[in-house]
């Protein structure tokens, strides 16, 4: 007998036929003889409903109030699965988060899981029960409700396996896996039947976002082998797991585009020790996150000068160049520039740390097709490049039938 806990994202509770649908998937395991443990989002839209509900009252409500309120979304659906186990004939019982014994930090609105002591869970499963657990919540050791961050319940189901010492986690969403390109861009692209937990970071890092981010770190941490699989279909999915050796053979996992980044310029700095300083530490004060960054120099009237670039995310565009415009006075730059009509190219693999020439091959399919670079960046295994948007399907691929196919 093992134990499975299987997770349900918000697509695929998303109405009451489809909550029918994970109710007969779970019996199904169940009569296999396996103990099931099932975490659950909120139905989609639900979570984004009550935040702008909130948001209707007033820019920024408290963030207590606002893990009251989101950690109802996940109540509904558990609920509703226990339902529709029981009209399956499958004895089921719900539980919070706080129920299942995940306990928290105080942070609200995104707190990390400090322990689990999952007894109920055990008990309930002992008595012959599937039990729901309601994902992306939990409380603090005071019994304060609160919530893991957007896309947190891929949190709960991998922490819950690791407390459960499950032999398989699955989370199951709307995607057969995790693909080598996104293929509403490539049609070639293939699902993976297995990636490393490095891998799977940098691509979501790059913009294929398929899990929260500190799930798949989580994961990594406490080796929980996981499995990325549709709820709509039978086909396996992708094995997320712990990188090995013959991973290295493959040269380019995938490829993924980000176009949520734009690029802001401040050209003709004084080339003096502490002006870059002054820059970044602006934006991280104004919680702004930056991901790639390049410094020119060059002579500007016999004084030396720099251009420096960096992306920014989308959003954050207008924050960000307010921040800097606010510097000038002190920095005397000549000026700033933005542009937000850029993507990130990336391509991802644990084999380029055993092979080269791998940048060269990028550049020049990209130099094939016409494709001008704006901006480089590497990781040990990572190229990202900066393109103009209007090239990025093209750029993306070429790129991947040229690693790929
Ligand atoms: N319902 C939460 C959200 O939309 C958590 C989740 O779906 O994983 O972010
Ligand atoms: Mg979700």
């Amino acid at each position: 007998m093992a134990l499975i806990v299987q997770k349900y994202g918000g697509t695929s509770v998303g109405n009451t036929d489809r909550i029918k649908n994970v109710a007969r998937r779970v019996a199904k395991s169940r009569a296999e003889g396996d103990q099931i443990v099932v975490v659950v989002s909120a139905m989609s839209g639900v979570t984004d409903g009550l935040i702008k509900l909130a948001k209707e009252i007033t820019p920024l409500p408290s963030e207590r109030e606002m893990d009251m309120l989101l950690a109802t979304g996940e109540q509904q659906t558990i609920a509703l699965t226990a339902v529709a186990l029981h009209a399956a004939g499958v004895p089921a019982v719900s539980l919070t988060g706080a129920q299942a014994g995940i306990v928290t930090d105080g942070v609200h609105t995104k707190a990390k899981i400090q322990n689990i002591t999952p007894d109920e869970v055990h008990r309930l499963l002992d008595a012959g029960n599937v039990v729901i657990v309601a994902g992306f919540q939990g409380q603090t050791e005071e019994g304060q409700i609160t919530t893991l961050g957007r896309g947190g319940s891929d949190l709960t189901a991998i922490a819950l396996a690791a407390a459960l010492k499950a032999d398989l986690c699955q989370i199951y969403t709307d995607v057969d896996g995790v693909y080598t390109a996104d293929p509403r861009l490539v049609p070639s692209a293939r699902k993976l039947p297995e990636i490393s937990y490095d891998e799977m970071l940098e691509l979501a890092g790059a913009g294929a976002k398929v899990m929260q981010l500190r799930s798949v770190e989580f994961a990594k941490k406490f080796d929980v082998i996981f499995e990325v699989r549709s709820s709509l279909n039978e086909n396996p999915g992708t094995i997320v797991k712990e990188e090995t050796k013959s991973m290295e053979d493959v040269v380019v996992r995938g490829v993924s585009i980000d176009k949520n980044q734009a690029k802001i310029t401040v050209e003709g700095v004084p080339d003096q020790p502490g002006r870059a300083a002054r820059i970044f530490k602006a934006l991280s004060e104004a919680a702004i996150n930056v991901d790639m960054i390049v410094q020119n120099v060059s002579h500007a009237g016999g004084v030396r000068v720099t251009d420096i670039s960096f992306t920014v995310d989308k959003p954050d565009l207008l924050k960000a160049s307010k921040v800097i415009e606010g510097l000038k006075p002190e920095l005397a730059f000549t000026s700033v520039t933005t542009d937000e009509s850029i993507g990130k190219l990336s391509i991802v693999g644990v084999g380029m740390r055993s092979h080269s020439g791998v940048a060269a091959r990028m550049f020049e399919t990209l130099a094939h097709e016409g494709v001008n670079i704006g901006m480089i960046s590497t990781s040990e295994i990572k190229i990202s490049v900066v393109i103009d948007l209007k090239d990025g399907d093209r750029a993306v691929k070429a790129v991947h039938e040229a690693f790929i196919g």
